[in-house]
């Protein structure tokens, strides 16, 4: 860390904390294009540009919504679409105070020798490419890797070459300018209990941190953007306190406070569960040196996508299901939501999908 320069340093740094603001979070709508187009299956809806184009224009014009966000997570298609009348999505993000973000990884193969292991692809003119996307507005990015919870996984090996590729991710990153989201997804798939999840969770990140050390990222210029330590999707649920409590202890272990803000990743849980466990973290009484928050793909988008069903006609119905979620969300950030949200249809479904692709 001791050797970091880029001309960015105080800019990331300004960046990071403004997305960690108490109060805001991420809206992750970087699904790829195959990936959007499972979603837009689901409500009947044809999977080509015009269609994927209309969705983010409902999502990011929904009014009043982006005063509960501080970053957009953008597909790089996205970054360069336009409103139906012709306005940059950059730019109504930024009008919005809301900070344009963009995945940079390009998905993961298996690792040889292991069991459906994988690494994340992407490395190759990463550094051009986050220059472009700087230059196109952009001001932060998100690279996935993925672990899994087994007999025997994560492998030492799965671990260390994540560690590895997200620290030189992160280090590219900031040397174009853009606030690095380090996201190690533990997948939730599995009939492991609490407890196993906890201690791969501070396995894993234990070993970033040094990765992320070791490649002198700044951590104050970068974001954390975890799993919540719950049990397997094959166990029994467990109440928001204990997951809080879990969770918390884990990121207290392992997430240097140099780093201003964690922002969650959704994997699965339904609209109201990652809110309210989101809600529990906030309202634990005991040390966060870092913000928790949120940047939520399928638990921001689940009952909005369902209420539009790909229609003009239901357009205001979409965009009130998106700010009824925002601004739960936005509450659960300050530990103050009541769980008294409009429950649109589908904001109580489990949106679990074994082995998901994002
Ligand atoms: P979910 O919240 O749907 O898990 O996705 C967030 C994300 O961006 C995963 O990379």
């Amino acid at each position: 860390m001791s050797c970091f320069i880029s001309k960015y340093a105080d800019e990331l740094v300004k960046n990071a904390a403004y997305i960690g603001t108490p109060g805001k979070g991420i809206l992750a709508a970087d699904e790829s294009t195959g990936t959007i187009g499972k979603r837009l299956s689901s409500i009947n809806v044809e999977n080509v540009e015009e269609n994927r184009r209309a969705l983010r224009e409902l999502l990011f014009t929904a009014p009043g919504a982006l005063q509960y966000l501080s970053g957009v997570i953008l597909f790089e298609e996205t970054l360069y679409q336009k409103t139906a009348s012709g306005k940059p999505f950059v730019d109504v993000l930024k009008e919005g105070g809301v900070l344009p973000g963009i995945k940079v990884d390009k998905g993961t193969v298996e690792l040889n020798g292991t069991k459906g292991e994988t690494f994340t692809q992407g490395l190759d003119g990463l550094a051009q490419r986050c220059q472009k996307y700087y230059e196109a507005g952009a001001r932060f990015a998100k690279w996935r890797a993925v672990l899994k919870i087994g007999p025997n996984e994560p492998s030492e090996l799965a671990i260390q070459e994540n560690a590895n590729g997200l620290a030189m991710y992160a280090a590219i990153c900031q040397q174009c300018g853009l606030v690095p989201i380090v996201e190690p997804e533990i997948l939730v798939d599995g009939p492991h209990d609490i407890k196993k999840c906890a201690d791969v969770t501070e396995r894993v990140l234990a070993a970033c941190y040094k990765s992320l050390n070791d490649h002198h990222v700044m951590l104050e210029g970068t974001l954390l953007k975890p799993n919540m330590v719950t049990p397997g999707s094959d166990s029994p649920k467990v109440a928001p306190e204990v997951i809080a409590e879990y969770t918390v202890r884990a990121l207290q272990r392992t997430v240097p406070a140099a780093v201003p803000a964690i922002v969650f990743l959704s994997g699965g849980q339904s609209e109201e569960e990652a809110t309210l466990n989101l809600n529990a973290m906030n309202k634990l009484q005991t040390k966060k040196p870092w913000s928790l928050s949120f940047s939520f793909g399928r638990a921001l988008q689940q009952s909005t996508l369902k209420a539009w069903a790909g229609k003009e006609e239901n357009l205001k119905k979409a965009q009130d299901a998106l700010l009824v979620r925002c601004k739960a969300n936005s509450e659960a950030t300050l530990g103050t939501y009541k769980g008294d949200a409009n429950l649109g249809e589908g904001a109580a479904e489990s949106l679990h999908v074994k082995d998901y692709k994002y």
